[in-house]
């Protein structure tokens, strides 16, 4: 059998990272999208990953930008084959309560995580479903199912993107392409060093697990629904919140 690929958006951030090199580990071909003006830290990333995994590749593209997500999809199957499994990881975060939110504040975070969503896997579902083999993994958030302070916008592209999974499952589930989300609670990484101390640790004090979660914790969850024998959960909302939010 040919190796699979696997393309990561946001596959150079902290989440994205892990999510690489759990999938480069499982034997995948794993392509991290990385935002085009960052071509000089993405190629130092390439080069850290490549010292424990060959096959590991980049690739650039706005995903808010549906004709950018086109180009690059083109390009990684020119190269190397077409994508068997998408994750979709690419996130950004505005904080403001919805008073004081700007349009702008608005419209980044819909475009770069929900919008997204759209343009990259537009590109991709035609030839997994054509091919009868798919797996596509929608990194949501614990804040997407819950709400939270200060987080109209992240909240409802988080909460819009579960939607895009269980619509998009039904779709394409007699395909042999399943569609999942998997929903981080608060994790050690770059988007939450950012946020004040005391803030953090309030909410570290409300997770039962008593601890931030490791990207390699989240990767772990993304690999097993990659997987090939994983063919029966489809249009499923996988938490990983230490049991900070848990629901029927
Ligand atoms: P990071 O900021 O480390 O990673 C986000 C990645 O998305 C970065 O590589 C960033 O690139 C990339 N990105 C942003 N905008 C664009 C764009 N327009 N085009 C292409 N790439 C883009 O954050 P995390 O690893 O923490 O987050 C990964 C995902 O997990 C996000 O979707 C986030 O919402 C979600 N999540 C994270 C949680 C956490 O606690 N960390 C909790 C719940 C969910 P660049 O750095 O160059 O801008």
């Amino acid at each position: 059998m040919t190796q699979r690929i696997a393309l990561v958006t946001g596959g150079t951030g902290g989440i994205g990272t892990a999510i690489c090199r759990e999938l480069a580990a499982a034997g995948y071909r794993v392509v991290a999208n990385y935002f085009p003006p960052e071509l000089q830290d993405a190629q130092k990333w390439l080069a850290e990953q490549q010292a424990d995994y060959q096959d590991m590749h980049i690739a650039a593209a706005d995903v808010t930008d549906f004709d950018s997500c086109a180009a690059m999809v083109k390009s990684i199957e020119a190269d190397l084959g077409p994508i068997d499994i998408l994750v979709n990881c690419a996130g950004i975060t505005r904080d403001k309560t919805l008073k004081r939110m700007s349009p702008e504040q608005w419209h980044a975070v819909i475009n770069t995580n929900l919008n997204s969503a759209f343009n990259i896997t537009q590109q991709v579902i035609t030839g997994m479903t054509e091919r009868g083999f798919g797996r596509i993994i929608n990194i949501s958030s614990v804040n997407g199912q819950k709400g939270q302070f200060g987080q109209a916008n992240y909240s409802a592209a988080k909460a819009g993107l579960h939607g895009f999974t269980m619509a998009l499952a039904q779709e394409a589930a007699a395909k042999g392409v399943t569609v999942n989300t998997v929903s981080p609670g608060y994790i050690e990484t770059a988007m939450t060093s950012a946020m004040p101390t005391e803030v953090l640790d309030m909410i570290v004090n409300s997770v039962p697990v008593g601890r931030m979660g490791s990207p390699e914790e989240i990767a772990f969850t993304v690999a097993w629904l990659a997987d090939e024998r994983n063919a029966y959960t489809t249009g499923a909302n996988i938490p990983v919140n230490g049991g900070m939010y848990m629901s029927a």
